[in-house]
C-alpha cells in the first residue's frame, strides 16, 4: 500500500510538472488575444459540414432500455453546440432529440469539475474529488454502471477520440486514485473485461514499466487487437481492441477523418449481437482541448464531427426501439461566448474567457425508452440514477 503521505508527495510533484489544463483549473485570458484573427476565421471552411437528413423518429412506450448509448462531448456546453450549429447553417442532428435538459457539474471538492471527477459521476452516481477515477474521495472503489453491465452479461464498449486511457473512458472501467495513473487504468480496462474498446493510447499496453505487454494478454482473452481502421473495419469477433493510435488520435484539422464513425459502427455492429443488450459510452474527446486552446476552428470541427455520429447512432436507435441514447458533457471549457459570425454563410466567431473549465451547467439529450426522465435541471450524478432506472436495474444490482 502506497500511504497517503507519499501519495500527497506524488500529487504535489504532479501538479508541478502537469499543465493546469488537464486539471481543469485555468487562468483568466486577455480578451484581446483571440487565436485566430477575424480574417482567419472568415476565410476558413469547415471539413465537417454535413447535411442533416430528418430522422423518422418514432415514439417509444417501453419504458425498459435494452441498450444504452451515452453520448459524451467533453468540454461542450451550449455555446460550443451553437458554434457547431452555425457552421453547419442552422442545423444539427442534436436539434432532432425530443427530450433535453441540463445538469450541474461540480465535484465532491471542487465546483469546477475536471474530467475524471465527471465521468466518475456519469460512471457510479457518486460525486469524487478533481483528479480521481471510479473511487470515491477516500479512494474506496466505486462499482461502475460498465461493472454491473459485464456482471449481467450485457455487451461493453468505450469508443473515443483520445487515448482509451483518458479520463473519461477510465472512469467506467478503472478504479485509481489518479486519471494520470495511465499504464494500470489499461490493466483494468482489461481486467474488466470491456468488449470493445477503440481510441489511442497503444504505448500505455505495449511500452510498460512492468515490462508487460498487454497486447499478448488481450490476444489470450481473445480480443481481437488491431492498430489502423482498415483492420479495425474489417475486425470481426466479440471482442475488439482498437488501439488506432500509439499517443493521441490527431483532431479533425490534423486529419482524423472519419475514424469516429467508423469506430462507432463497429462497436454498434459488435455488441448488438449481445441477446442481453449493451451499454457503450463514446466520447468525442477533443472539443475540450480546442477550447483548453481557445482555437475557435478546432472546437468546432470537432463539434460537427461529434454531430455526425450523434446523427448516426440517432438512426440506429430509432429502427432498433430499444435503445436509450442520451447526449451529454462533463463540464463546459473555454467560457465560450458567440460573440458574432453569418448563419447564411457558416461562419462563427468566438470569445473565450478563460484557458481552463467553467462552472456553468450543461445540456443533456435523450431519445429512446425513458427519455422523458432526462429533463429540467438536475445533477450530474443523477445520469447514472437514471440510466439504472432506465435499465430496470434498482433492486436487482449485484
Ligand atoms: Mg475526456
Ligand atoms: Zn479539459
Amino acid at each position: 500500500m502506497i500511504s497517503n503521505c507519499t501519495r500527497l508527495l506524488f500529487m504535489g510533484c504532479l501538479l508541478i510538472f502537469i499543465h493546469q489544463d488537464s486539471l481543469g483549473q485555468g487562468k483568466k485570458r486577455d480578451h484581446d488575444k483571440n487565436f485566430h484573427s477575424k480574417e482567419t476565421v472568415e476565410k476558413y471552411r469547415y471539413k465537417s459540414v454535413h447535411q442533416v437528413k430528418k430522422i423518422n423518429l418514432p415514439g417509444i412506450e417501453n419504458r425498459k432500455a435494452k441498450n444504452i448509448i451515452l453520448m459524451i462531448g467533453d468540454g461542450m456546453g451550449t455555446s460550443q453546440i451553437h458554434a457547431g450549429m452555425i457552421a453547419n447553417k442552422g442545423e444539427l442532428y442534436l436539434g432532432q432529440f425530443p427530450y433535453a435538459g441540463f445538469i450541474t457539474t461540480h465535484s465532491a471538492n471542487e465546483l469546477i469539475t475536471d474530467s475524471a471527477a465527471g465521468a466518475t459521476a456519469f460512471a457510479t452516481g457518486e460525486k469524487t474529488d478533481n483528479g480521481m477515477l471510479g473511487v470515491n474521495p477516500d479512494n474506496e472503489p466505486l462499482q461502475t454502471i460498465m461493472e454491473i453491465a459485464e456482471y449481467k452479461g450485457l455487451g461493453t464498449g468505450l469508443v473515443v477520440t483520445s487515448t482509451v486511457t483518458h479520463a473519461t473512458p477510465a472512469a467506467f472501467a478503472a478504479h485509481q486514485f489518479s486519471r494520470h495513473y495511465y499504464e494500470q487504468i489499461a490493466s483494468d480496462l482489461i481486467r474488466n473485461d470491456i468488449d470493445v474498446f477503440i481510441g489511442g493510447g497503444r504505448s500505455h499496453f505495449t511500452d510498460r514499466l512492468d515490462r508487460l505487454n498487454l497486447l499478448e494478454i488481450l490476444k489470450e482473452r481473445n480480443y481481437t487487437v488491431v492498430d489502423t481502421v482498415i483492420d479495425l473495419e474489417a475486425a470481426h469477433g466479440d471482442k475488439i481492441a482498437g488501439l488506432l493510435y500509439y499517443d493521441n488520435p490527431p483532431s479533425i484539422l490534423d486529419g482524423r477523418g472519419d475514424m469516429l464513425l467508423k469506430a462507432t459502427k463497429k462497436s454498434i455492429e459488435t455488441l448488438g449481437r449481445n441477446d442481453n443488450g449493451f451499454m457503450m459510452m463514446i466520447e468525442s474527446s477533443q472539443i475540450d482541448w480546442g477550447n483548453h486552446q481557445n482555437n475557435i476552428l478546432y472546437q468546432t470541427e470537432e463539434m460537427l464531427d461529434f454531430d455526425i455520429i450523434i446523427g448516426h447512432v440517432l438512426e440506429f436507435a430509432a429502427m432498433d426501439g430499444e435503445t436509450l441514447v442520451i447526449v451529454t458533457s462533463d463540464h463546459e471549457t473555454g467560457g465560450l461566448a458567440i460573440s458574432g459570425g453569418n448563419l447564411k454563410k457558416g461562419i462563427v466567431h468566438g470569445d473565450y474567457t478563460t484557458n481552463g473549465h467553467t462552472g456553468v451547467m450543461v445540456p443533456v439529450f435523450a431519445y429512446g425508452p425513458s427519455a422523458d426522465l432526462f429533463t429540467g435541471i438536475f445533477d450530474n450524478t443523477e445520469i447514472y440514477d437514471k440510466m439504472i432506472e432506465a435499465f430496470d436495474w434498482n433492486g436487482s444490482k449485484p
